[in-house]
């Protein structure tokens, strides 16, 4: 690995970027928000990092051709939204992409797949052809198989677990929330939380619940986890809002920052 970056102006010097998007923010009435979402990674990549999505909203995209008006509760009828709204979600990137000629490719991994060794030295080798080709991995959990991110995250332990696994140099986790708060930011006495040490265990922070009406499962609390799980294994991780994903690419001063552990000489 490169010299891992250590702060916000070196985002555009990054090499590798892991970006994670969740449900809420590219499904529904934000399905519009895909389109800045693309333009801002091909931006990155034309200043020459390599980019990885990974991108939920395989269930909030399937919903309305189950003839759903809300999330499903039971599992069962998660996973076949999902099997349906992957296809579509791919779809709307890759028209989206093809404005920049740019081609994706699905991969559908589970964090069993990257504990294990075998399908994780696969998942790794085909991760590193896919970006040697220059194409854009988009990555999800296979809901078919694992239903992890459905039950506990939106996908961002597993986004930390492909950063760790393309040993990238930043994962942006994009949020509905534009930081990390001290307390859920609606409630008075909140502050923005810029930089996060290492070694802060950030006992004190005070997380909300995961609004009832959303079509995700993350919130502040499965977000710190993921960005903890990034930070000790070498990936710096700065949480942002979903509509400011071309200005944290860009080295804007904006979100929450996590330190990385420093390297092992
Ligand atoms: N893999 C699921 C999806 O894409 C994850 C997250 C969720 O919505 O809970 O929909």
């Amino acid at each position: 690995m490169t010299r891992p970056i250590v702060s916000r102006a070196e985002v555009p010097t990054a090499r590798r970027i892991v970006v994670k998007v969740g449900s809420s923010s590219i499904s529904g009435a934000n399905a519009g928000q895909i389109r800045p979402l693309v333009d801002a990674l091909a931006e990155a990549r034309a200043r020459g990092s390599e980019v990885i999505l990974v991108s939920s909203g395989a269930i909030a995209t399937g919903m309305p051709y189950l003839k759903l008006d809300a999330r499903p509760s039971d599992l069962a009828t998660q996973q076949a939204a999902a099997a349906v709204g992957q296809n579509l979600l791919i779809y709307r990137y890759q028209e989206s992409l093809d404005r920049y000629d740019i081609v994706a490719a699905q991969v559908l991994l589970t964090a069993g797949d990257l504990e294990n060794s075998t399908p994780r030295s696969n998942a790794q080798r085909a991760m590193e052809r896919l970006l040697g080709l220059r194409i854009l991995p988009i990555v999800n959990e296979n809901d078919t198989v694992a239903t992890h991110e459905i039950r506990f995250g939106d996908n961002d332990r597993l986004a930390a677990l492909v950063s760790q696994l393309v040993r990238a140099d930043l994962l942006l986790l994009l949020s509905d929330v534009d930081a990390l708060y001290t307390r859920p930011p609606d409630q008075p006495g909140a502050r923005r939380i810029t930089h996060v040490p290492f070694t802060d265990d950030l006992a004190g922070v005070e997380f909300g619940d995961i609004g009832a009406a959303g079509v995700g499962t993350g919130g502040a609390g499965t977000k710190v986890a993921a960005a903890k799980l990034a930070a000790a294994s070498g990936t710096p991780v700065l949480l942002a809002a979903t509509g400011d994903v071309s200005a944290a690419l860009g080295g804007a001063d904006l979100g929450t920052w996590f330190e990385a552990v420093a390297p092992a000489d």
